[in-house]
């Protein structure tokens, strides 16, 4: 049985519990991060961190926690849990407080829940076959850039999706893809250029989107931030994803349609196996 963190205590699973009161629970108002540990250690601790602090700043979430604190109690649940690969999940809700819409006079320390969870990063069977995906259309609200808990609409679409015999779901905005389900959304054209999404209000700015392109960069591929329509998408050389949870995969076919030959490409092996080698190395493990 794993230990999970709620609100200062480590404690069993089937012992933690959160009040029915928390906002969190009554109004999604509640931000997370997902971090992922390979080799027992966090993959870019620090962005991730950052990126929690912007989402709670962006919801006038007060009181924040100390970042020495979050990365004690992280590594903390990594030991307690003997992870080794798999993922540490951290959620602050605004806190317990008399449901009511206006949490303007609230002055309460938000909730902090933390746990892990065991998952196969570097063997995972995605990599191999390439993903097959199914399109809908975005209708989440319009601040996907805040990692927020409420993400029914993604959830519901990525259920339709999984019966459909899919793996995953992209979004389009007005004929355009903004992002996956829970992974930002790339194509490599005919001409060898990386093409995704600009960073704005529409897509989550995903720390494994940093990385990668970073890394693209390094061996001096083009990237183009803009974005690409379902056409480009259905015509592109490959496709690909790139998430904390998933790293880089592939994506082999689209409503039924195959990418190509329907195999994974070249640029986006070649940018899963860096992405994987950074990770196991010491660069980006936590600096504090
Ligand atoms: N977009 C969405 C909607 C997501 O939920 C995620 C995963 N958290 C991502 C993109 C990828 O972000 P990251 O690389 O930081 O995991």
């Amino acid at each position: 049985m794993r230990t999970v963190y709620v609100n200062g205590v480590y404690l069993p699973e089937d012992q933690a519990q959160v009040s029915i009161f928390d906002r969190g629970f009554l109004f999604g108002d509640a931000v997370y991060e997902v971090t992922a540990v390979m080799n027992g250690q966090m993959v870019d601790f620090d962005a991730h961190m950052d990126r929690l602090q912007r989402s709670m700043s962006e919801l006038d979430m007060k009181n924040g926690y100390d970042r020495k604190d979050l990365l004690t109690i992280q590594k903390k649940l990594i030991e307690k849990n003997n992870l080794k690969e798999g993922l540490v999940y951290l959620q602050v809700t605004r806190g317990v407080a008399d449901r009511d819409f206006d949490f303007s006079d609230l002055d309460v320390k938000p909730g902090l829940v933390l746990f892990t969870q065991v998952k196969k990063l570097e063997a995972n069977p995605l990599a191999a076959r390439g993903q097959k995906i199914v399109l809908a259309d975005d209708l989440r609200w319009g601040r996907s850039d805040i990692k927020t808990v409420q993400l029914l609409y993604s959830s519901l679409m990525k259920t339709r999706a999984k019966r459909q015999g899919a793996d995953d779901v992209w979004l389009c905005r007005d004929g355009k893809i903004t992002e996956g389900s829970s992974n930002n959304a790339y194509i490599v054209t005919h001409n060898n250029e990386i093409v995704t999404r600009e960073l704005s209000t529409d897509i989550l700015h995903g720390i494994t989107r940093a990385s990668v392109l970073r890394i693209a960069r390094l061996h001096q591929l083009k990237i183009v931030e803009r974005a690409f329509s379902v056409d480009e998408l259905l015509s592109a050389r490959e496709a690909f994803s790139t998430s904390a949870s998933g790293f880089v995969n592939p994506v082999v076919n689209v409503n039924g349609t195959a990418i190509s030959d329907g195999e994974p490409g070249h640029v986006t092996t070649a940018l899963r196996a860096s992405y994987v080698a950074e990770s196991q190395s010491a660069s980006t493990r936590q600096s504090l």
